[in-house]
């Protein structure tokens, strides 16, 4: 066998199986009879570099698809690349100081494919360096038409089946993007803005109003009051004008209003937030669009118009002053709706736009359906399917996307929705091969978008195969995703698999949690706590960055990049390559008789097979990982290899090949529960001690093997002698004049004698043990003070007394004494007696353990 490093070379050992691997033992095999085991893997968007965060949940996918692999499943570990999408064309946007309109359409969406495709290439060689096992037979491009077809073929198959409609709605809306967003998209964030009081002019008298929007009072189109406010009792039913715009609106009656908030009358716009929406639907008011697609004032406004928004409210706010309708102003803490992108305050404008459908109480029974872990998450998808106010706005004013497949006809507004067998297209670059039911061929095509997670949504169906496999291999087994996007990707895809199949996505849904920053906050560059892998690769390779995410967390749990704790895990690794340098010139893969120590140590092993396959079905990658460590460290290293030492270097027999191959079994063993987590180093170990790949072998099974409790007996037995010998101050290999073990277990004395360096007897019962005195130790600070100056001479003759007489004086409670032929008595504290322990007539110290005493000789 070749010569072993003494430290271990992460970098070149992993570099070397990065290059030398081959990649089609990852493959799933569609025709195989194992058992499927589909990962429905997420799709990154492939903007900037792959992180941590992006590590730490690609080590978990892996340490799931390797360990089933391992159990037998025929695993499908799919890379998808979800393109599309604002991130990418904001990018573009920024690197190339344009925005979207001055470009031509082909040019941008040239520009953002260019800028993903440099992307994906990056994270190729990242992920590649990191050893993960992913089946690039499978992997999936959103932009690419072989990807795009699908999610058209979604559109039209939901559409036909009416799950899709197009229809005048109140959407979310970011003015800077220029697009509706959904409300997965609207974050919220907590502004400080401005209370304004007015006065509203009716026939019943004045009404005063707070708002913290008047840029939207041409947008009024009622005022609402609680039913049950006394206050205003004589305005319901009544109208009231708006100030400045000079126009009559209605006084409704609602119990949703506040009467503790601002004066108790809330004025109803199109739109300032989600309950104006919900008023104007209830109460059938009319539409006052203010604010269009840009975030400027409509003609609505009068005056104002082209204004900005924060424009038209500056000269409001001055207009009204000047004219005494606003009264009083006070600060406000308020919600304010962001677009997650661009952190714009959204602004909610009624548009003609493609909604799905959502049937909030089939997401929730479906998710039932599914196996949740950790289990509290199901509650965050139901508590979203509860709060969201209306149909999922699927249509989005970009460019970067998949093309919605639809053409309206210019004579007759007639909608054209593609046939499948048409697709994919893009209706701005193709004509629709038929003509209208009107007979004209002039054809609008649809500019809007999709919303990307049109795309990701049917993740799970493409990788099982959908729309075109006979054999579609529905539900699939997992789904591992980050909390963050429960209400969007976990939630669209239980929507649209539910829709298109009829079958529930996954069978279990494992929810992973954030890699924090050192700092403790979500890594981020802006916060300078961002690391990026390949530093991680550099000082201490990938297997200690692999190892630090098995150990740092349990699912469902933010874990904090330490990078002590990647030193812990290098430690870790350096440790067991000194194990298995050391073992490598002394073990042999033969077949021997254990003796009890070895059956100790096989014992501990099916210990550790059983507990790690548990921990592994259960995704507790953390206790296997602590388990094996432990293992390794103290059962393995620190135990049974000093045990046998003297038997692996000693004279050829059954102990020794026994010792051989049970260190073999260990290793081997160990390699394989540890290819998960860290397949470079198990990988380095294996096929140095078989020659094959660790990454095709299958899980350890327990061998069935009790911990034998006569090896258990010997191993404490032989940790006593240590702690013995350092108590002494002895060298651990200092030689010990004899031993003599008495157990009932009949012990093995072969391991004993090499650890104490020593003869070792083994007997059974107990020791026949005598206590002899050997000395007699008078105590000076009880004589002192009560024989003053006689003290002296008293403790000398103490001290020449027979020790055994001196004891049997003591346990009477006098020792009497004679000095110079004066006696005296002295109490029984007055000394203390030394003994000696005898066994046989032979001075002995005693170690007592549980069930076996040891005698050494002294
Ligand atoms: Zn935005
Ligand atoms: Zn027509």
């Amino acid at each position: 066998m070749s010569e072993v490093s003494k430290e271990y070379d992460f970098n070149c050992i992993e570099e070397k199986w990065v290059q030398s691997w081959d990649a089609c033992i990852y493959h799933f095999d569609w025709q195989s009879k194992k058992p499927q085991y589909i990962i429905d893997t997420p799709p990154p968007y492939p903007t900037g570099n792959f992180h941590i965060g992006n590590a730490l949940n690609w080590c978990y996918i892996d340490y799931v698809a390797r360990y089933k692999r391992m159990r037998g499943y025929n695993v499908m570990f799919p890379q998808g690349w979800d393109c599309h999408g604002l991130p990418t064309e904001v990018k573009v946007e920024e690197i190339n100081h344009i925005t979207k309109n001055q470009v031509p359409r082909e040019e941008f969406r040239r520009l953002c494919e260019k800028l993903t495709e440099e992307a994906i290439e990056r994270f190729h060689k990242s992920m590649g360096r990191l050893g993960l096992s992913i089946d690039w037979s499978n992997e999936y491009v959103t932009m690419k038409p072989e990807y795009y077809v699908k999610t058209q073929t979604s559109f039209v198959r939901m559409h036909q089946n009416g799950q899709i409609y197009r229809e005048d709605h109140p959407v979310n809306w970011c003015p800077r993007c220029g697009t509706a967003i959904a409300f997965a998209e609207v974050e919220y964030d907590s502004r400080t803005t401005t209370l304004n009081y007015m006065r509203f002019v009716s026939a019943e008298g004045e009404m005063q109003i707070a708002t913290s929007r008047p840029e939207l009072l041409p947008a009024c189109v009622g005022v609402a009051v609680n039913p049950h406010d006394g206050r205003y009792q004589k305005f319901i039913g009544k109208t009231v004008r708006v100030p400045i715009f000079d126009y009559e609106v209605p006084v409704l009656a609602d119990p949703v209003v506040d009467t503790a908030f601002g004066t108790g009358i809330v004025m109803i716009c199109t739109f300032g937030d989600k309950q104006d929406v919900r008023w104007w639907m209830e109460h059938h008011l009319p539409l006052r669009q203010v604010i269009d697609r840009e975030g400027r004032l409509t003609a609505v406004a009068g005056p104002y118009a082209g204004c900005s928004v924060s424009q038209a409210k500056d000269r409001i706010i001055q207009d009204m002053q000047k004219e005494d309708i606003i009264f009083k102003q006070e600060p406000l803490e308020q919600n304010v709706g962001l677009c997650w992108r661009c952190k714009t305050p959204i602004e909610i404008l009624s548009e003609r736009q493609w909604f799905v459908r959502i049937n909030a109480e089939e997401i929730k029974k479906t998710a039932e359906e599914i196996e949740w872990v950790p289990p509290h998450m199901q509650v965050r998808l139901k508590n979203w399917a509860d709060s969201v106010e209306w149909d999922w706005c699927i249509s989005r004013q970009r460019i970067f996307a998949t093309p919605i497949p639809v053409w309206y006809c210019r004579s007759c507004g007639e909608v054209l929705v593609a046939k499948e067998e048409w697709l994919p297209l893009d209706p701005n670059q193709t004509r629709p091969p038929v003509r209208c039911k009107c007979g004209s061929d002039d054809f609008i095509p649809e500019k809007d978008v999709l919303d990307t997670w049109m795309d990701s949504s049917i993740s799970a169906l493409a990788v099982a195969g959908w729309p075109d496999r006979k054999d579609l291999r529905m539900p699939t087994q997992l789904r591992p995703q980050g909390h963050d996007i429960i209400r969007t990707w976990a939630f669209y895809t239980i929507l649209r698999t539910k829709s298109l199949e009829g079958v529930r996505p996954w069978d279990t849904i494992l929810v992973n949690g954030m890699a924090l920053g050192e700092d403790g906050h979500k890594m981020s560059k802006s916060l300078n706590n961002f690391i990026r892998p390949e530093e991680v690769f550099a000082t201490n390779g990938a297997d200690a960055l692999r190892q630090w995410g098995a150990m740092g967390g349990s699912p469902g749990n933010d874990i904090m990049f330490q990078w002590k704790e990647i030193t812990a895990a290098s430690r870790f690794q350096q440790k067991l390559w000194s194990i298995f340098r050391f073992s490598l010139p002394l073990i042999a893969n033969v077949d021997a008789t254990p003796g009890q120590v070895d059956r100790w140590l096989l014992g501990e092993l099916d210990r550790l097979v059983v507990k790690a396959t548990k921990a592994m079905d259960a995704f507790q990658f953390d206790e296997t990982m602590k388990a094996i460590r432990g293992f390794a460290w103290e059962t393995l290293a620190d135990n049974y290899i000093e045990l046998v030492k003297a038997r692996l270097y000693g004279p050829d027999g059954q102990e020794k090949r026994a010792a051989q191959s049970t260190l073999y079994r260990a290793l081997e063993t160990l390699a394989r529960l540890m290819a998960p987590f860290t397949p470079f180093i198990s990988e380095e170990i294996y096929h140095t001690l078989t020659e094959e790949s660790v990454h095709v072998q299958s899980w350890p099974e327990p061998s069935g093997v009790e911990v034998d409790p006569a090896g258990l007996a010997i191993k404490e037995i032989a940790a006593a002698i240590r702690r013995y010998k350092a108590e002494k101050g002895m060298a651990l290999n200092a030689p010990l004049p004899g031993i003599v073990v008495y157990s009932d277990l009949g012990l093995e004395t072969f391991d004993l004698s090499g650890v104490a360096n020593s003869t070792v007897e083994s007997r059974a019962g107990k020791p026949d043990i005598e206590m002899k005195p050997v000395a007699v130790k008078p105590q000076m600070k009880v004589i002192g003070p009560r024989f003053k100056d006689k003290s002296g001479r008293i403790i000398r003759a103490l001290a020449a007394m027979d020790p055994a007489r001196a004891a049997e004086q003591k346990a009477s409670g006098l020792i009497k004494v004679d000095v110079d032929g004066e006696s005296f008595d002295l109490p029984a504290e007055a000394a203390e007696i030394e003994t000696e322990t005898l066994s046989a007539g032979l001075a002995v110290d005693v170690l007592r353990l549980d069930g076996a005493s040891v005698l050494v000789r002294r």
